[in-house]
C-alpha cells in the first residue's frame, strides 16, 4: 500500500466555506435534491473534504469525529457512481456491529430514494434463509458484518461478490483488528481487486500492516478531527469510588440525573444484564443491550431507546460504536474500557450534533492504571464529578435489597443460566469436556 498523501485544500482555495454546497462539491442534481429533501442544508465537514476526492476516484482513509457526517460521506459518492453505471451489488459496506449496519442502511435508503437504491442488511442473529433471499433478489448495496456475510460467501448458492465496485470499512480500525482478520482476509480474497476502498472510523490505526490488508490504492487521509480527541461540548468527569459501592453511587446520579437520557456502559453481558435488572426494581426505566439478547431484543431495546421511551440504556461495547442518537445527555462508563480508544468511542455517544453532552467514568482502585491511560490518550486531566458520600449511602440499604432480587431473577433467567455454565467449565475445568464425552456417548 502507498503512504496515504494528505487532502490538498484545492476546494476551499476557490469557494468561501459557507458557499460550499453539495452541487459545488460535483454531487449530481437527483441527489442535491435528495439532501434538501432530508434537510441536509450544507454538506459537513468531512462531506466538504471527502466528496470531492471520492468522486475523483481516489481511495480514502477518512478519520472524523463520531457524529461528523461520515456515512454521507461515502454513501452519497458510492450512490453517484452506482448512478453513473448501475448495476447490482455494486457496493459493500462492512461494520462491526449489527446495530450500526442497520444505521448505515437507512441512511443510503434515504439519500437513494429517489433513485430506488436496494440495501440489504447482512449481520449475525437473523435467519440465514431470510438473507439467502434477499440476496437472491441482487440489491445494489450490501452492508453487513464479517462473520454473517462470509456465511452466506461459504454456503448461500449464487451469491457472489465477483462484480463490486466500492468497499467500505466502517469503524475500520475495529475491523482490521484481529477478531476479524479471519472473515476479511476471506472476503478480500474474493472481491475484485480494482474497486474503490473507503476507511472511516474516528480513531484510526496507524500500523502500516493492518492497514495493508485493506489493499487500498493511493489513498488521500482526511482528518476531520484532532487526534484522538473528543467534541467541545462534550462536558467529562470521573468518579473516584471503592469498587463495592458502585451500584449505590450509579442510583444515587440516576436519581440525580431524573429524567435524562442515559447510556450505561458495562464490561460484560452479565453485568449489563443485572444492572439493568437492579434498576428496574429501583423503579427506572432501563433496558439492556448487549451481546446474548436475541437480534429481535437488540433492535427493539435500540428503538425504544431512541423513541424515548426508555431513558436508560445499559449496554456493553456492542452499543459504543457509531450509533447515532442525538438526544444521548449523559454517558456513564460504569465500568471503565479496558481499551483507551473505546472511551472515545463511548463518550462520542453524547454531544451529538452541535448539542451540549456529559461523560461521567467511575474509576475504582483497580481501574486507576487504565484511567490515567485514558487521561493520556485524550490530552486532558479530567475533573472530579462531585458527590455527597453521606446523602449517596443514605441509598446504601435500598439499593442492596434491589440487587438482591436482580441476582435472583438474574439466576433463573437465560443468561444466568449461561454464566453458571460457563463459570463451571472453567471453575473444575472439566465441565465442557464432561458434556462433550456424554454427548458423544450418547
Ligand atoms: P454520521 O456521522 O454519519 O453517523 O451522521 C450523523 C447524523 O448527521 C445523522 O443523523 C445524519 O442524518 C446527519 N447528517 C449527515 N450529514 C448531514 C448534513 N450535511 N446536514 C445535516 N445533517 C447531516
Amino acid at each position: 500500500m502507498d503512504e496515504p498523501a494528505e487532502k490538498s485544500d484545492v476546494q476551499t482555495e476557490t469557494i468561501s466555506d459557507e458557499l460550499i454546497t453539495f452541487k459545488s462539491l460535483g454531487v449530481v442534481d437527483v441527489l442535491c435534491e435528495t439532501c434538501k429533501d432530508l434537510k441536509w442544508t450544507q454538506p459537513t465537514k468531512i462531506q466538504k473534504e471527502a466528496i470531492p476526492v471520492a468522486l475523483a476516484g481516489n481511495d480514502i482513509i477518512g478519520l472524523a469525529e463520531t457524529g461528523s457526517g461520515k456515512t454521507g460521506a461515502f454513501a452519497i459518492p458510492i450512490l453517484q457512481a452506482l448512478l453513473e453505471k448501475p448495476q447490482r451489488l455494486f457496493g459493500l459496506v462492512l461494520t462491526p456491529t449489527r446495530e450500526l449496519a442497520y444505521q448505515i442502511s437507512e441512511q443510503f435508503e434515504a439519500l437513494g430514494a429517489a433513485i430506488s437504491v436496494k440495501c440489504a442488511v447482512i449481520v449475525g442473529g437473523v435467519d440465514m434463509m431470510t438473507q439467502s433471499l434477499m440476496l437472491a433478489s441482487k440489491p445494489h448495496i450490501v452492508i453487513a458484518t464479517p462473520g454473517r456475510l462470509v456465511d452466506h460467501l461459504e454456503n448461500t448458492k449464487g451469491f457472489s461478490l465477483r462484480s463490486l465496485k466500492c468497499l467500505v470499512m466502517d469503524e475500520a480500525d475495529r475491523i482490521l483488528n484481529m477478531d476479524f482478520e479471519t472473515e476479511i482476509d476471506k472476503i478480500l480474497k474474493v472481491i475484485p481487486r480494482e474497486r474503490n476502498t473507503y476507511l472511516y472510523s474516528a480513531t484510526m490505526t496507524k500500523k502500516v500492516a493492518k492497514l495493508q490488508r485493506a489493499a487500498l490504492k493511493n489513498p488521500i487521509r482526511i482528518e476531520v478531527a484532532t487526534k484522538y480527541t473528543t467534541v467541545d461540548k462534550l462536558k467529562q468527569y470521573y468518579l473516584f469510588i471503592p469498587a463495592k459501592f458502585k451500584d449505590v453511587y450509579l442510583t444515587y446520579i440516576l436519581n440525580e440525573l431524573a429524567g435524562k437520557s442515559c447510556i450505561i456502559f458495562c464490561a460484560t453481558c452479565v453485568n449489563t444484564q443485572r444492572i439493568t435488572l437492579m434498576l428496574r426494581n429501583l423503579g427506572m426505566n432501563a433496558i439492556p443491550l448487549h451481546g446474548q439478547l436475541s437480534q429481535a431484543k437488540r433492535l427493539s431495546s435500540l428503538h425504544k431507546f431512541r423513541s424515548k421511551n426508555n431513558s436508560i440504556l445499559l449496554a456493553t461495547d456492542v452499543a459504543s460504536r457509531g450509533l447515532d442518537i442525538p438526544h444521548v445527555d449523559v454517558v456513564m462508563n460504569f465500568d471503565i474500557p479496558s481499551r483507551s480508544k473505546d472511551y472515545i468511542h463511548r463518550v462520542g455517544r453524547t454531544a451529538r450534533a452541535g448539542r451540549a453532552g456529559k461523560s461521567i467514568t467511575f474509576v475504582t482502585q483497580y481501574d486507576v492504571e487504565l484511567f490515567q491511560r485514558i487521561e493520556q490518550l485524550i490530552e486532558k486531566k479530567l475533573p472530579l464529578y462531585k458527590t455527597e458520600e453521606e446523602e449517596v449511602m443514605v441509598l446504601a440499604e435500598r439499593v442492596a435489597e434491589a440487587q438482591r432480587y436482580a441476582k435472583i431473577e438474574l439466576c433463573d433467567s437465560k443468561i444466568g443460566k449461561k454464566k453458571r455454565s460457563n463459570d463451571q467449565d472453567t471453575e473444575d475445568g472439566h465441565g465442557m469436556k464432561q458434556r462433550l464425552k456424554k454427548k458423544r456417548k450418547r
